[in-house]
């Protein structure tokens, strides 16, 4: 058997481990600031989930998914995104019968089928937020100051949010077939997956990550000049939120995403510091999707971010850089008597909250030391016979040299006011 992870997938330990920790305690304040609560949905579904909500003329579908029959010939699919399983839960809980609206978001691995790189994995790690029950434009600022604040609070500043609207159904459909008159008359040029999806779904051909095709697609029509009044009002009134919110954006026409459900507006939030794998966030309004799912109509609006390409861009700005790792205290022992009181008060400092190691190793005195510096403790304190003898202890901090004498039966408390 081969000790590897499998391609595509990355174990996450030490100080990346901490990374993590730091974004994700960022990701429940924020989300606490603007009120929305974590929901946690299964890592399977079934799949026909995903095929009717993702959309069965989309990449992740088609090609990107993890999916296999189980022992009970269930077809089952491993999440590639989290806004159908978000959907499914709001439908089966009958979330849409409490006061609207309802804010969730998730922390969730995510699986697809697809070549890695980096910022590219087959096991990756979606923050993603959904609002559920309202279609007014406020909703889709306040998703979008999610994604803005949270960028702010990661010190992330070389980022641009772009947005544009897909409209609804009516204009989608006007704008669908002057993007089919422009795509025939560009056939040649474009790639034969373009080709095959120009007609079945064109708005997918203007996502093609083919290099060519992309410059032949530049003069295409834009959704824009098809918009109706209702979805261009909604699109208006989204720049003037984000403007009076102080949040800078690019209207772009070529944000089309890369999901079906899309309606109106649809937005990214790009980084140029990591190369190809620049969006970091990426979402939209879906209004139809609840409907499609289960047959009512319950507008939302919500974005998917990766964690790992935020942790890679935060990384790459280096502001934020890791705190060293710290211990309250180490409790050094001389000997066995010495090595039980030295556990004891181990598990005593414990137990009100401050953080304490000692010495697992029958190290001698020296190596225990150096092994407190190694764990960046603050304090150290070695017992020895004559600690046992006289029930007193030296506190040592580390960085000063400075010691004070404490009597053995007051140190927790002492320690503790020490500490403050
Ligand atoms: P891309 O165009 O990069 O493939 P996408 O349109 O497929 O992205 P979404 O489905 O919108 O991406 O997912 C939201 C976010 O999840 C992306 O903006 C990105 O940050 C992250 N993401 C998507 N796929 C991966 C992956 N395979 N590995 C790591 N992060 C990913
Ligand atoms: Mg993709």
């Amino acid at each position: 058997m081969e000790l590897r992870a499998l391609k595509g997938t990355k174990d996450i330990f030490g100080d990346e481990m901490r990374k993590w920790l730091e974004v994700e305690e960022i990701i429940r304040g924020l989300c606490d600031d603007f009120g929305f609560n974590q929901i946690r949905t299964p890592m399977f579904e079934y799949t026909d989930l995903f095929a009717r909500g993702v959309g069965e003329t989309t990449d992740i579908v088609n090609k990107e998914m993890y999916s296999f029959v189980d022992k009970g010939e269930n077809r089952i699919t491993l999440k590639p995104e989290s806004t159908a399983a978000v959907v499914r839960a709001f439908l089966e809980h009958s979330m849409y019968a409490d006061t609207q609206p309802t804010k969730l978001y998730y922390i969730s691995p995510t699986f697809r089928y697809e070549r890695p790189q980096a910022g590219r994995q087959r096991q990756f790690h979606q923050f993603g937020v959904e609002m559920f029950g309202t279609d007014s434009a406020t909703a889709d600022a306040e998703i979008i100051a999610i994604g803005h604040t949270l960028l702010k609070r990661l010190g992330i500043k070389k980022v641009e949010l772009h947005i544009n609207s897909l409209g609804g159904p009516e204009c989608r459909k006007k704008y669908n077939e002057t993007l089919k008159a422009f795509l025939h008359s560009k056939k040649e040029h474009l790639c034969p997956l373009c080709q095959e999806r120009m007609d079945k779904n064109p708005l997918r051909v203007l996502d093609c990550k083919n290099k060519e095709c992309q410059e032949h697609l530049k003069e295409a029509p834009t959704v824009l000049s098809t918009l109706g009044d209702e979805c261009k009002a909604h699109f208006n009134q989204l720049q003037e939120l984000l403007t009076a919110m102080n949040i800078p954006f690019i209207v772009d026409p070529g944000i089309v995403r890369g999901l079906d459900y899309y309606t109106k507006t649809v937005f990214e939030f790009i980084s140029n510091d990591i190369g190809a794998q620049g969006t970091v966030c990426g979402g939209g309004r879906y209004d139809k999707l609840v409907d499609e799912i289960g047959g009512k109509h319950v507008p939302a609006v919500g974005f998917g971010a990766g964690m790992e390409r935020l942790i890679i861009v935060r990384d790459a700005e280096n502001n934020a850089p890791l705190a060293p790792a710290t211990r309250d205290i180490f409790i050094g022992y001389r000997g066995d008597a010495a090595m039980v009181e030295a556990f004891k008060l181990v598990n005593s400092l414990r137990q009100v909250g401050i953080s304490a190691e000692s010495d697992h190793l029958q190290r001698s005195i020296k190596a225990q030391m150096k092994y407190a510096n190694k764990i960046g403790a603050r304090y150290s304190i070695i017992i020895g016979e004559s600690e046992l003898e006289e029930r007193s202890l030296k506190l040592k901090e580390m960085e000063s040299g400075n010691e004070v004498t404490i009597p053995m039966d007051q140190f927790v408390e002492a320690f503790k006011n020490i500490l403050g």
